[in-house]
């Protein structure tokens, strides 16, 4: 595979038709696969905004040497891709595994365990998404918080909510690659597999969550809705069970041998428990903040220069950090251009926020995470859990003094 680097547009010149301009610019003839690795925009120099672009090809001819005769320049062949390996599991096991938590985080595993032949059973606090989605939005018209089903749980945990900007610090590989394909499978567009910041949308979120529970369940997964994990049965220091209690407030006990926990990071309860049941935990620093919102058309202006920028550029976004003199840190995170600011609490009498955007990020406002740094030295304790109460602090007060 040959990959065409560095190729760059203005915005107004983008070509319909990538493939014949490749030609033109290489003089590749024999190209068989044709793809798009990358799209980003550069608008550090708002008077010369570009839409900058990499190109992957296999040719039929010797690759080698079409390289070497190529005019332009920014062209190599590639060494070869590290290839996602399918998980294998030991048929030999007589229970199946079980995950608590059907955020990303489990329903990848879910997916990935279910495509090994394990039969995994994943286990939701929450209901299904389209039984949830109710419960948000009467949680958003009328302040009625449900404590099991609202933003952050339920089927698709808080990512079925998130903005579905797909950043990750971990570098493109092909775990990253995989992820990113099942998205695209499960009804995600498909140029989340080459923008430099790709962004699925909110409103695309709901069904693809939809579409992976099916996936699972035809590959022989099981899922159960409204069942809270309350405990972990332990034998000489192992676990041999986990016990669950559902809607009725029935509670049983799953015999296992492996448990994968994908409770998220709001799940403060759970983590009470597991710290009870003697699990090692250690604090750990985070950020807190708060959601600023500027008129989209601000930022538009400011980044692009223009308050409508064309439609190859989309609504902007930025980026913004300083280091204090006081050692602290303060950055803007999860920037969303065109979206909204919301009520995103999982315990009563708590403020949260967190912000979104549509697919089409055209609403009037953008709204971004303005953060600072916070230490296990800020929390006032050291016992393990002491972030939390310091979080739940912060909450019960209806934010930052
Ligand atoms: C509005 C919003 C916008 C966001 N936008 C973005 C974004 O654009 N990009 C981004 O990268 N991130 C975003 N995030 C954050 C992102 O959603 C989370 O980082 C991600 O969902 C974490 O995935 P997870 O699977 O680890 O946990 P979660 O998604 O939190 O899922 C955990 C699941 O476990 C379940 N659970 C917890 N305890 C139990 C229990 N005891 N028994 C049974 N089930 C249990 C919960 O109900 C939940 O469904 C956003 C979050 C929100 C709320």
């Amino acid at each position: 595979m040959i990959r065409i680097s560095n190729v760059k547009f203005h915005p107004k010149d983008v070509p319909e038709d990538f493939r014949t301009y490749v030609e033109e610019l290489t003089g590749f003839k024999n190209i068989l696969f044709f793809r798009i690795a990358k799209k980003s925009i550069d608008a550090r120099k708002k008077e010369n905004i570009t839409v900058q672009y990499v190109f992957d090809v296999i040719l039929g001819d010797d690759e080698n040497q079409a390289v070497a005769e190529c005019p332009y320049k920014d062209v190599a062949v590639m060494a070869p891709q590290e290839q996602y390996q399918q998980l294998s599991w030991r048929p030999t096991k007589a229970l199946r595994p079980v995950i608590i938590g059907t955020g990303p985080a489990g329903m990848m595993a879910g997916l990935a365990l279910a495509r090994a032949g394990a039969n995994p059973i994943l286990i939701e606090r929450g209901k299904t998404v389209s039984k949830r989605r109710k419960d948000v939005k009467l949680f958003w018209e009328t302040g009625e918080l449900n404590e099991n089903s609202n933003v952050q749980f339920g089927e698709g945990g808080a990512g079925a909510f998130s903005d579905g900007k797909l950043t990750t610090g971990i570098k493109k590989d092909c775990w990253t690659q995989r992820v990113l394909e099942e998205f695209v499978w499960a009804g995600a567009p498909e140029e989340i597999l080459y923008l430099g910041k790709p962004h699925i949308g909110t409103d695309n979120l709901s069904y693809m969550v939809g579409n992976l529970r099916r996936k699972i369940l035809n590959l022989g997964g099981e899922y159960r809705f409204e069942t809270r994990l309350i405990d972990l049965i332990l034998k000489d220091g192992r676990l041999i069970g986990v016990k669950v209690v559902n809607a009725e407030g029935e509670i049983e006990e799953i015999a296992v041998d492996s448990v994968i926990l994908a409770i998220g990071h709001s799940a403060r309860d759970t983590f009470e428990m597991l710290y009870n049941k003697g699990l090692q935990m250690i604090q750990k620093p985070f950020s807190i903040g708060a959601r600023i919102e500027h008129p989209q058309r601000f930022i538009n202006k400011s980044q692009y220069g223009v308050v409508k920028p064309r439609r190859i550029l989309g609504a902007a976004d930025y980026k913004l950090a300083v280091h204090m003199e006081n050692g602290r840190s303060l950055y803007t995170f999860c920037m969303c251009p065109g979206g909204t600011v919301v009520a995103a609490a999982s315990e009563a009498g708590r403020l949260v926020t967190n912000g979104m955007s549509e697919y089409a990020r055209n609403k009037t406002n953008a709204n971004s995470a303005l953060l600072v740094d916070v230490t296990p030295a800020d929390f006032g304790s050291d016992h393990p859990l002491a972030g939390v109460e310091f979080q739940r602090r912060i909450e019960a007060r209806g934010g930052i003094a």
